[in-house]
């Protein structure tokens, strides 16, 4: 059995749910640093999954999807608890920042955090003791945010071990179209690397949505993201109902292809296109006009993202360009 989580402010208490937050910082405002939580217990016992968004500020559909997915459960029966944070990073998520504003960290790259650092580094460490720890699966959403495009895709971290294999089958539960093994992220420092190394949780991370879809694809995507909590659930029997028919989905290694130059970008190819080596996929132009860079593909591929704003810096992501591996 685990340990309940605690938090520090009861907002509301309806039945068997219990919204709240749990602080991590006094602000020169009076104030506190805090994460919202929505707690929801089954009727029966069973596991405990933590669904998070909002780690980067930008990537709301997640957080939608878990506000939506809260509401429903309230008044349906299932088993185990259901662990709702809907922004994870609260102060970015109001600012409409991908990272904290107040450090300028990214928490998706400082996990396990510290204790005595950073504002940043206290909300990873704080959110691993007081609430990670105590779970037994997580969904940690992202998504495109405010500046690239990305087909849905679920990465889970791969190992032979049976934590790797959970997460295998929870991402196929999921049932988007793309699954990413994320055998070569090459980040550290992210959450599911920490809930695998630290507390043996498999962990699944869903990109959903960006902010092209969002004029008119806002609920679609929110939907995507609802229904891949309630497919989990059932792939974990917390909820009954029956599996949907598996999407299509192709197994791929994801690359970030970065520009090297800034400049006015043009993308040559689509989502979800397949792309033959040498093929072109992009172009960046200066302010005259001109060519400045162009980008071929380096391997065939399928196009699963990029970036969507017209103007780009170098060093930035271009193409999320992937290898696609059966
Ligand atoms: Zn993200």
């Amino acid at each position: 059995m685990h340990e309940k989580i605690a938090l520090d402010t009861i907002m509301m208490t309806r039945k068997a749910r219990t919204d709240g937050y749990i602080n991590f910082g006094l602000k020169p405002d009076g104030s506190q640093f805090r994460i919202p939580v929505i707690i929801i217990e089954g009727k029966k016992g069973g596991p405990v999954l933590l669904v998070d968004a909002c780690t980067h500020g930008d990537e709301y559909e997640g957080a939608e999807a878990i506000i939506a997915m809260a509401a429903y459960l309230e008044s349906t029966e299932f088993s185990g608890t259901f662990i709702g944070v809907p922004a994870l990073n609260l102060e970015a998520f109001s600012t409409i920042s991908r990272a904290s504003t107040t450090d300028g960290q990214n928490l998706n790259r400082i996990f396990p955090g510290n204790p005595d650092t950073y504002i940043t580094m206290r909300l990873a460490d704080i959110y691993l003791k007081r609430i990670v720890k105590h779970v037994d699966a997580v969904i940690t959403f992202h998504g495109g945010g405010d500046v690239l495009h990305l087909e849905p895709i679920v990465g889970y971290l791969p190992t032979d071990d049976a934590i790797g294999e959970s997460a295998r089958q929870m991402a196929q539960a999921f049932n988007a179209g793309y699954t990413w093994r994320m055998q070569n992220l090459p980040f550290e420092g992210v959450s599911a690397q920490s809930y695998r190394k630290l507390f043996g949780i498999p962990c699944i991370l869903p990109e959903v949505g960006s902010h092209c879809d969002r004029l008119h694809a806002r609920q679609p995507n929110i939907g995507i993201c609802r229904d891949g909590i309630r497919n989990v659930m059932m792939h974990l029997n917390m909820l009954p109902g029956t599996m949907p028919e598996p999407a299509k989905q192709l197994d791929v290694e994801l690359h970030y292809i970065h520009a090297s130059n800034g400049g006015i970008q043009t993308l040559l190819k689509k989502e979800n296109d397949l792309v033959q080596k040498g093929e072109l996929l992009g172009r960046i132009t200066d302010v005259f006009g001109n060519t400045v860079e162009e980008l071929k593909a380096p391997y065939p591929g399928v196009v699963i993202g990029f970036w969507s704003v017209p103007v780009i810096r170098p060093g930035d992501w271009w193409y999320l360009f992937a290898k696609v591996l059966d």
